[in-house]
């Protein structure tokens, strides 16, 4: 059988290697996706406003919604544009990036005073966006022709992820004709008066600066947002109309304009924003910002995050072996703060690590081991209740050890009472009496002993000793038991010398020799014989009783075992006898044996090693 320890570490060993196996799948699905996604949104609130270089370089100009209150409605006549651009062309901007798609002619001379304010910039970008109505096939909405000369044409697209929130961007959008980089991508290219951007398979290369924008993830850009809204210099289009923005503001800066306005409908939920979202502007100057400033944010490779799932797994699983109760708790405690502050740190040198994942890793890993412990918290109880279980037993068997003697002593005691005993035969069963006690202290010394050398403390006495004599006292005692049934014993001991503890060996054959009186029936007979044979002892008690049936005699020398028979029989027992006597016997490095035909007899036979020089012939 196995140890249930040892099914329990197996089942733990195969819990892990089936958690290991289980890994990809715990980091990579939709959901736990979502949960470093959600994380990693709660680390970038978290963090302070960025104040830097690229920040700096960029101003906002808001149609809002006081532009739109005095001089809309939206979208602002073409006219109002070009005055308000012309305004801002005078502050000598670096770039004009306008994220405003005018496909569709107006009045001419609106159209023509819009060109001219347009002309008045170094750099414009223009908008463009790919049409909805045929998903398929789409095909572009352009600039103006006229708007369109000395400009650079950009896409404005959002890429929002299934959850709705904007947390990168596609540098490049393709209809089966055209394609285009993303407003704030140009706009940086052109405010940096760098040349076409180079392509590489894993990035992006504009000017001195490599963004980490991968072919196969379709160049999308991870944006490393610098606050909320508001993180950027903003002027209200109508304070350029009406002359109060400073025109020191723009000198030198790439200028987005566009609508944030509520009713303009150019917002977007982003992992920074909360209530209304963040507008279009703002999202173009956070991109912009976030190549400007190299601020990139990147996620480890696959084979990366594999491998420090499996190191969390392998420092849960170093807990569940080693480390028992508030160790186990401290540890998971540490790890998961370790991944909490590694996400942290991690976003602050660039790293977007997947703390979602980690954390599910985790999760499940320190269930699997709680599991277990749970586990080997039951184990310890079951065993605790059975060894309870064995004590009450062994009191019981005590106490029925104790009476086979007790019985003897009433008997014997009522005989005495009779006042027609002669005087001789009183003094002989007074004698006996005594004898008899002196018995019952010393089963109850031997159960103390047989109990301590079952937990391992207690040291054989061994001695030599005779083995006739041991035996001859032990028969007396035998016979006096017997005799209630008429069964007499037979002897044939040689005197042999044994190493033995002499107090363990008598307390074994005398138990043999009760069974034989209680599973016999009256009038047959018992025999106890000893002989040496083949460098070992045997001493083998035999009677002409019931027998043991076949199925039952490997089982016999287990404790609490009886023989279903002499479960309800009248011989009372507790099934502990025969286990002591194979404990002695074993003590003494020998073992015990039975044969036994059912209706015919048992034959048990306790074989001692040679431990002293057989001698026949008298000796003690
Ligand atoms: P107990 O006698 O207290 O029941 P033991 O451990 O001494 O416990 O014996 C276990 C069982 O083996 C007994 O209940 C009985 O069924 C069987 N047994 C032992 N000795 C004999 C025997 N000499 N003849 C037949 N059955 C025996």
């Amino acid at each position: 059988m196995i140890h249930p320890r040892k099914r329990l570490w197996a089942a733990r060993a195969g819990y892990l290697l089936l958690l290991a196996a289980a890994a990809p799948i715990l980091l990579w699905n939709g959901f736990v996706g979502q949960f470093n996604e959600s994380f990693s949104d709660v680390l970038l609130r978290l963090r302070p406003s960025a104040n830097s270089a690229g920040v700096d370089s960029i101003v906002l100009v808001a149609i809002d919604d006081r532009t739109a209150a005095r001089y809309g409605p939206l979208p602002l006549k073409r006219s109002v544009l070009a005055a308000g651009l012309e305004k801002i062309a005078q502050a000598g901007p670096r770039v004009l990036a306008l994220d405003i798609i005018i496909s569709e002619a107006g009045p001419p001379e609106d159209d023509q005073k819009l060109a001219g304010a347009l002309r008045r910039f170094p750099r414009v970008v223009l908008s463009a966006a790919l049409a909805g109505d045929s998903p398929a096939r789409p095909s572009w909405i352009l600039p103006l022709t006229s708007l369109a000369s000395h400009t650079v044409t950009a896409h404005v697209h959002a890429a929002p992820d299934p959850d709705g929130s904007v947390r990168s961007v596609l540098l490049d959008k393709r209809s089966h004709d055209r394609r285009l980089w993303a407003l704030a991508l140009e706009a940086c290219r052109l405010f940096l008066s760098a040349g076409v951007p180079v392509e590489r398979t894993n990035s992006i290369h504009l000017g001195g600066i490599s963004i980490p924008a991968r072919s196969w993830e379709d160049r999308r850009l991870r944006i490393n947002y610098a606050g909320p809204e508001g993180a950027f210099r903003r002027v209200a289009f109508s304070e350029i109309l009406e002359g109060i923005a400073k025109p020191s503001e723009f000198r030198d800066r790439i200028v987005i304009l566009g609508v944030t306005a509520q009713g303009g409908g150019d917002r977007l939920f982003t992992p920074v924003s909360s209530g209304i979202g963040m507008s279009g502007i703002e999202i173009h100057a956070n991109v912009a910002r976030t190549i400007l400033d190299q601020a990139f944010l990147v996620s480890p490779s696959p084979s990366a995050e594999f491998a420090l799932a499996a190191f969390i797994l392998s420092l849960c699983a170093f807990g569940t072996w080693h480390l028992r109760g508030w160790r186990l708790v401290l540890l998971w405690f540490s790890v998961a703060l370790a991944i909490l502050l590694g996400g942290w740190f991690g976003l602050r040198s660039g790293y977007l690590w997947p703390i979602g994942s980690m954390s599910a890793v985790l999760m499940v890993a320190s269930a699997v081991s709680g599991a277990s412990e749970y586990g080997l918290v039951r184990l310890a109880l079951r065993s605790s209740e059975r060894k309870r279980q064995e004590y009450a037993f062994r009191v019981q068997a005590i106490a029925h050890e104790i009476k086979t003697p007790l019985t003897a002593i009433q008997g014997q005691s009522e005989l005495i009472a009779d006042s027609s005993m002669p005087e001789e035969e009183r003094a002989r069963m007074a004698g006996l009496l005594f004898r008899e006690s002196k018995r019952l202290t010393q089963i109850l010394h031997a159960f103390l002993d047989v109990e301590r050398m079952a937990s391992g403390s207690l040291k054989l006495e061994k001695r030599p000793v005779s083995l006739r004599d041991l035996c001859d006292e032990v028969l007396e005692r035998g016979r006096l038991y017997a005799s209630r049934k008429k069964i007499e014993i037979d002897a044939g001991v040689p005197d042999l010398t044994v190493m033995a503890d002499a107090e363990l060996l008598s307390f074994a054959i005398y138990n043999l020799l009760t069974n034989a009186v209680k599973y016999s029936p009256k009038e047959t007979r018992i025999s106890l014989r000893a002989e040496s044979n083949s460098g070992s002892v045997q001493i083998i008690v035999s009677d002409q009783g019931y027998g043991i049936p076949p199925q039952d005699q490997p089982r016999i020398f287990d404790r609490f075992y009886r023989v279903r028979r002499d479960e309800s029989g009248a011989e009372e027992g507790a099934g502990i006898g025969l286990a002591l006597v194979k404990e002695i016997a074993v003590q003494h490095g020998g073992r015990v044996s039975v044969e036994s035909k059912l209706g015919m007899g048992s034959r048990f036979t306790i074989i001692l090693p040679e431990s002293v020089p057989l001698r026949e012939g008298s000796s003690r």
